[in-house]
């Protein structure tokens, strides 16, 4: 039996410390916790890394602090389109959704996608379909509306600005991406990655951000890691950044810091691209590198005291 180790995030960006107050911390860090707690709980009992991703995702969208879920931000049309993905590092199976907008818990629709659908990519309401077919928890357009993230959508809703989930304005300071992700080695040696997000506030065109492709927002293989990304998707995409780690690992034979270190800090800031991940590697190791100015993250090691933190 290995020991089981497990790390979330809410999204790189960070409120600026300036205008974060000691309640929005304290809650953001509740969120946190919960969902390491959840995951966790279901590692320490001997449980599928798969369940705790999964589990760990669910929590924080169900969070409306964190741009997943509930608190998804608002597209150009005013409405969400939610996108997510799950990847099961033992088997290489892999499910993913983009542009819902009634699923309840994007995530648990990716993981019926990889299991029961035949195919690892569904879009739009045709996935939705398929998942109501399946019975999943489905919600109203009110559950998934929080007044910040519509606050932050009508200063940008007229314009072609699509931005991530923060307002440029400064005397809210905030610049965060926002979206979720948990990645986890479970005691039997299988890893595994998860991520869930809104996207980016105003977008359109049926745009889709790094976080439900597989190979560029999640990615998991236990021969070498388990990544999710937050950041500007873009470039995310463009760099195929969770599988490029892997194959630095793999095939390079770098260790996991190695791998982040490079990607995170040398690759994506020469090509403008700012975020961060969360990573594990088959010996339980995990790594948390960001180019912003912070990420909303968690991680436990088993044995360990568990860590959070939103700034560098
Ligand atoms: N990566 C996400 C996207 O581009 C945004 C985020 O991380 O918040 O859709």
């Amino acid at each position: 039996m290995k020991k089981f180790s497990i790390a979330i995030h809410g999204g790189a960006g960070t409120i600026l410390p300036m205008f974060m107050t000691p309640e929005k911390e304290l809650q953001y860090r509740r969120g946190l916790q919960a969902a390491l707690e959840a995951g966790s709980s279901i590692l320490q009992k001997g449980g599928s890394s798969l369940d705790a991703v999964e589990i760990a995702v669910s929590s924080l969208e169900d969070f409306p602090l964190f741009n997943a879920g509930k608190g998804a931000v608002f597209t150009n049309k005013g409405t969400h389109e939610m996108d997510a993905s799950i990847m099961d590092g033992n088997t290489l199976e892999a499910g993913a959704v983009s542009g819902i907008s009634t699923i309840k818990n994007p995530v648990q629709l990716a993981r019926l996608i990889k299991e029961k659908s035949g195919h690892v990519f569904l879009c739009g309401k045709e996935a939705e379909a398929f998942g109501k077919m399946h019975n999943i928890a489905t919600e109203e357009d009110a559950y998934f509306y929080s007044e910040e993230r519509y606050k932050q959508w009508l200063d940008v809703k007229d314009s072609d600005i699509y931005q991530m989930d923060h307002s440029d304005k400064l005397e809210q300071g905030e610049k965060k991406f926002g979206t979720v992700g948990a990645v986890a080695l479970d005691q039997h040696g299988n890893l595994a990655a998860a991520t869930s997000t809104g996207g980016m506030t105003n977008k359109r065109f049926g745009r889709v951000g790094d976080s439900p492709m597989i190979g560029a927002g999640t990615y998991a293989n236990n021969a070498t890691c388990a990544i999710s990304c937050t950041g500007h998707g873009e470039y995310f995409i463009r760099a195929v950044v969770a599988y490029d780690i892997s194959c630095l690992m793999e095939y390079k034979g770098l260790s996991l810091k190695e791998a982040c270190d490079f990607v995170v800090n040398d690759k994506l800031v020469k090509l403008g691209g700012e975020g961060g991940l969360i990573a594990i590697d088959s010996l339980g190791n995990i790594e948390l590198p960001f180019n912003s100015d912070g990420m909303y993250r968690a991680s436990l090691k088993e044995g360990e005291n568990p860590f959070v933190a939103i700034y560098k």
